[in-house]
């Protein structure tokens, strides 16, 4: 059984990590390319987009592609779009892992938003001291907001996207742990965190210490996604491959 993951997240790497070695399926793993050096998968790799659904589609026939996952970022919506369009082209079975988002708990400030730009429009005319956590693509956006000081933190370096007086720049890849976060935050006195609700333990540090901390979040709402039939981890996605694989070999023995 041929299996396309759609990756750039946690998720996909888990289930790369579950799926390596396996001698009944050949798995690819698909990432964007916007990661210049991306940490090594034990599965074989490919980078770089498909050329819409219909690309995406043609892929999946022309490599013979048995089982699509769909293991995307929450905020990562084209691709998503594009995957269940393609697969319903391909006639290919598609899965997607979708991740729980966080819910405010007790203690909690949270200022819920419907995108990045309305996010810089939240932090207000007053000058802050912005705890900056939308990743790169977007952090341009604050361009917009240049009274604020703002501590931004990406994976890849942030360049020169955002041109304001008052920026640090830090560059850092995940987990981070609530203790670590409070640290930096204490550190440089942030008054307010720009987070998009991309849920997981990963990135969930900084709102764990901003509830400790009294600090409230501008947490921006998760864009909408197909309908498609999800499970919510890589171990979920995994049952799923393995029920398919169980079901082709009792066809094959028949
Ligand atoms: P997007 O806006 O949904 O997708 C834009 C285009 O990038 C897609 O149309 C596709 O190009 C290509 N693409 C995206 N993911 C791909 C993949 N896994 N394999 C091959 N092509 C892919 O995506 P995005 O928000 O820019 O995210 C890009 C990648 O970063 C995704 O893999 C996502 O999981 C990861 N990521 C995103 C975020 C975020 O906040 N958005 C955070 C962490 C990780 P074609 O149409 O040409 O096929």
């Amino acid at each position: 059984m041929r299996i396309l993951i759609l990756g750039g997240t946690g998720e996909a790497s888990a289930l790369a990590r579950a799926l390596a070695g396996r001698n009944d399926l050949s798995v690819m793993l698909s990432l964007a390319g916007r990661t210049a050096a991306p940490k090594a998968e034990p599965v074989p790799t490919r980078s770089g987009g498909f050329g819409g659904a219909e690309g995406l589609a043609q892929y999946l026939q022309s490599e013979g592609i048995d089982r699509l996952i769909d293991a995307t970022h929450p905020f990562a919506a084209r691709i998503s779009a594009n995957a269940a369009r393609a697969a319903a082209l391909a006639g290919v079975p598609l899965l997607a892992i979708r991740r729980p988002a966080w819910s405010p708990e007790p203690g909690d400030v949270w200022t819920e938003v419907a995108s990045v730009p309305a996010a810089a429009a939240a932090l207000g005319a007053e000058p802050r001291r912005v705890f900056l956590t939308v990743g790169r693509q977007e952090a341009g956006v604050f361009a917009a907001a240049p009274q604020h000081a703002y501590w931004a933190r990406t994976v890849e370096p942030l360049g020169d996207v955002l041109p304001v007086p008052r920026l640090t720049a830090i560059e850092a890849r995940g987990p981070f742990d609530a203790d670590a976060e409070a640290a930096l935050m204490r550190d440089a006195g942030i008054e307010i965190v720009v987070s998009k609700n991309s849920g997981g333990a990963a990135t969930y540090g900084k709102i764990a210490a901003a509830r400790v901390l009294a600090i409230p979040v501008i947490m921006v709402r998760r864009p909408d996604k197909p309908d498609v039939p999800c499970v919510p981890d890589a171990a979920g996605a995994l049952r799923w491959l393995d029920a398919a694989a169980h079901a082709a070999s009792t066809l094959r023995d028949v």
